[in-house]
């Protein structure tokens, strides 16, 4: 049994993904997490019990807790997808961005790098480092073309920027001092247990209760859509047969425009909740005003992923999000206790200058 130390295992990426690998069976979890508005151990309510499965409050730039935990535990692999992790609040707060995702990503490299030395040599063939990333590293696309493992990075916005700077320093961390290290950059993802600020789960809870669901701009801004179950496999594949030192593209196959994934979303709605009161809940639809520098083209060459590994999203856009919109109607509590604290679905990301 391997054990594997997560960061942000609280957030919906790293739940999703603990939860996964718990159902193997075959993994000890150690779920390192600060606990931001964005962590919810609610969803990790169902593994608390279980005797492979240990969660610990802390934050990746605390380094002496680090070091401590690592030094107590045997750890084979590090997944890290603790970060800050929305775009609007990285317009209002992008200190916040800089401080955990390039140096938490920092502290946590300093101490797996410290830790896998003092390892013997087997140990240190079999370690690994997988920082988890996006697409947005690339900047923004035109009307054609793909984002590759090697496009250039263009980073836009303050979160894409401390995500690249913490995708460089992992990648230095390998030519430099050899540390066995992956990094996957993927797209959009969705599918339960997401934070009611990102776009479907607000758009789903928006629009159970009537309000306008804010489309910002046109909505024509186009994203590759990925279901969080795939995400979770690519991780996996990229854990058990990745080359070390390489980056991995995960994407959908699913380009949609804003406007097209809440139409969609709303047809569902309409199908799921006959009795509401708000059908059609496309009426519900509100042109708000754009985000600032907002990227106007995501799109992924999962092409080597694909080859090299041979994954692929299982899920369709409709399959995923029929189970998406399912999973908000059966777990309204959860979402109603995630909400209870300080964001209570308002607009972010319009700060004033
Ligand atoms: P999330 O915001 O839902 O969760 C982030 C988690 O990290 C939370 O549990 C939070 O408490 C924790 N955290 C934040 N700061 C921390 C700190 N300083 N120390 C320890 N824990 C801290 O994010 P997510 O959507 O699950 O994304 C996870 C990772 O995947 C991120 O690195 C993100 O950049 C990346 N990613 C996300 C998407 C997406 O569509 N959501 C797509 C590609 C890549």
């Amino acid at each position: 049994m391997k054990t594997f130390f997560v960061t942000g295992g609280a957030g919906f990426i790293g739940g999703n993904f603990i939860l996964n690998l718990m159902k193997t069976g075959q993994a000890i979890v150690i779920n390192y997490d600060k606990l931001t508005y964005a962590g919810n151990l609610d969803t990790l309510i169902s593994i608390e019990e279980n005797p492979h499965y240990t969660f610990e409050q802390g934050d990746i730039c605390d380094r002496d807790r680090l070091k401590k935990l690592f030094a107590r535990h045997t750890i084979d692999v590090v997944v890290h997808f603790a970060a800050e992790s929305h775009v609007d609040r990285s317009i209002e707060t992008p200190g916040d961005f800089v401080q955990t995702n390039v140096l938490g990503t920092y502290e946590l490299l300093e101490i797996a790098h410290w830790y896998w030395r003092g390892l013997n040599k087997t140990r240190q063939d079999n370690f690994r480092f997988l920082h988890v990333s996006t697409d947005e590293v690339y900047g923004s696309l035109g009307e054609t073309g793909l984002f590759t493992e090697e496009t250039a990075y263009a980073p836009n916005s303050p979160y894409a920027a401390s995500k690249a700077s913490s995708d460089h320093l992992v990648r230095a961390y390998h030519k430099t001092f050899n540390l066995p290290v992956l990094t996957t950059n993927c797209s959009n993802n969705y599918g339960p247990y997401q934070f009611p600020e990102k776009l479907l789960p607000l758009m789903i809870t928006k629009a159970l209760s009537g309000k306008p669901l804010p489309v910002y701009g046109d909505g024509k801004q186009i994203r590759d859509w990925l279901y969080v179950e795939d995400h979770c496999r690519a991780i996996l594949e990229v854990l058990e047969n990745g080359t070390v030192g390489q980056v991995y593209n995960i994407g959908g196959h699913n380009e949609k425009t804003n406007l097209e994934v809440v139409q969609t979303l709303c047809n569902i709605l309409d199908e799921m909740v006959a009795d509401s009161p708000y059908r059609p809940h496309k009426s519900l639809i509100t042109f708000v005003e754009d985000r600032p520098g907002h990227d106007r083209r995501y799109a992924i060459d999962a092409g080597k992923i694909k080859k090299e590994l041979g994954w692929v999203p299982k899920e369709s856009f409709e399959t995923g999000l029929q189970k998406t919109v399912c999973w908000y109607l059966d777990n309204k509590t959860w979402t109603d206790r995630v909400l209870s604290g300080a964001y209570r679905g308002e607009r972010l990301g319009l700060k004033q200058f």
